[in-house]
């Protein structure tokens, strides 16, 4: 920080701005576009990248007035990357430290990594791409089947294990103790100094003026520091003059960090057993990050909010019905903006971003069993399945009829 504070916001803000939509290898990344704040010293040559970052910061407009009351609703969609998740941003920091690493000689066979999906995919196609091999510990049958064929596809060597993510992430410590494999966790700073650019990026697609709110779902909790930590350079350094309010938003059925803020950031941190949850990639009872998460919280004067699987699944297909596909994960994200709006908690007029971590393509199969109505003890409320028609002009007709009629503007 001592070294960055050589030059003013000013300085840093024009540098920003200068490399958006630029192909001059790596600036045209979202990530290392910001590389003197992420890892200045690496040669440009030994990074690994696939162009990640710069993602859609979407205004979410007619979701906003419609369900919300609100005018100044943003969806930042991170999971329109490479892999389809935000783990691409910390990836390329981490897999380009390893390729600089193995260059050096340095005694680095492999990189390995536990996974709830999104995490996995990003290692192994990053990987590939340097030609480095990849290890992933996937806990069997609880993950998406696009998560899963992500890995196999770019060549990794999986290992499907009959545990929780807890589990795997316990054996791939052990492991990674009395092997050469380079442990890929977001315990590993490296990827959180890639994840934190989402945050910068926000302030510069806002033209550097700070949003109120910013929501993250939250599993492991590295992505929610890294948030933090992006605004507050941005304070730091000059860029902005404030951070915004940070929510955490957790699946009720994997909920540690929420009971703890509940209880009182004071009392002992519990792990928690973590139930099934169609927000597959945070279900985690035991978060590596907890200390930084509270932390990044406590700083920010942030809140912690949780959703049901009805809240989440019900956000989800009323966002899709405005035009977007999100993931569970940013439904969660959605239901704790719904419950901070009924409080009164998030007015009308704060300008609030959601942040969506992963693309609704890898987790189409939530979707279908929600608009099936095909969801065990969960009312499916805004499906919307297809109608069955018979291959005659008559029956087409009738049912466009119906539908039309329906719809029709009433005044
Ligand atoms: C990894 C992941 C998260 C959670 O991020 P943490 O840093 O583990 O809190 C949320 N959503 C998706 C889609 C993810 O892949």
């Amino acid at each position: 920080m001592a070294a960055l504070k050589n030059y003013d916001g000013k300085y840093w803000r024009d540098l920003f701005d200068s490399r958006i939509g630029k192909t001059t290898w790596p600036y045209g990344s979202g990530v290392w576009s910001k590389k003197e704040w992420v890892l200045p010293e690496i040669d440009s040559d030994d990074i690994v990248s696939a162009f990640e970052g710069n993602s859609n910061l979407f205004w979410a407009e007619r979701y906003g007035k419609q369900f919300l009351s609100m005018n100044d609703l943003w969806v930042k969609h991170c999971g329109i990357s490479h892999t389809g998740s935000f783990k691409d941003l910390g990836m390329t920091v981490l897999v380009s430290q390893v390729n600089r690493l193995r260059k050096m000689n340095r005694p680095v066979v492999g990189v390995g990594c536990a996974s709830t999906g999104d995490t996995s995919a990003a290692l192994s196609a990053y990987c590939a791409a340097a030609g480095i091999p990849s290890i992933v510990f996937l806990p069997a049958n609880r993950i998406s089947l696009a998560q899963l064929v992500q890995p196999i596809a770019n060549g990794a060597f999986v290992l499907s294990i009959d545990t929780d993510f807890d589990g795997c992430m316990q054996l791939i410590r052990e492991v990674t103790a009395e092997l050469p494999i380079y442990l890929a966790n977001s315990l590993n700073s490296l990827r959180l100094e890639g994840q934190k650019t989402a945050a910068i990026e926000i302030l510069q697609q806002f033209d550097w003026e700070v949003p109120d709110w910013v929501i993250v779902p939250g599993g492991n909790l590295g992505n929610i520091y890294a948030f933090y930590k992006g605004f507050h350079m941005c304070k730091e350094l000059g860029l902005v003059d404030k951070i915004p309010r940070l929510v955490c938003a957790q699946a009720a059925n994997a909920n540690p960090l929420y009971l703890h803020y509940k209880a009182g950031w004071d009392q002992e941190f519990k792990p928690v057993k973590a139930n099934t949850t169609f927000a597959s990639a945070i279900q985690i009872g035991d978060p590596v990050s907890i200390d930084r998460a509270v932390y990044a919280l406590k700083k920010s004067n942030g809140i912690v909010e949780e959703a049901s699987e009805q809240e989440l699944m019900d956000a989800m297909a009323q966002a899709d019905s405005t035009g977007m596909f999100i993931c569970p994960h940013t439904g969660v994200a959605l239901a704790a903006l719904i419950k901070l709006r009924n409080q009164g908690i998030i007015g009308t007029n704060d300008r609030t971003v959601v942040v969506s971590t992963a693309h609704g393509l890898k987790f189409t199969q939530s979707k279908i069993d929600y608009h099936s109505n095909d969801i065990k003890d969960l009312a499916c409320k805004y499906a919307n399945p297809p109608m069955q028609v018979k291959a005659d002009f008559g029956s087409v007709m009738d049912v466009l009829k119906k539908y039309l009629l329906s719809k029709v503007p009433k005044n």
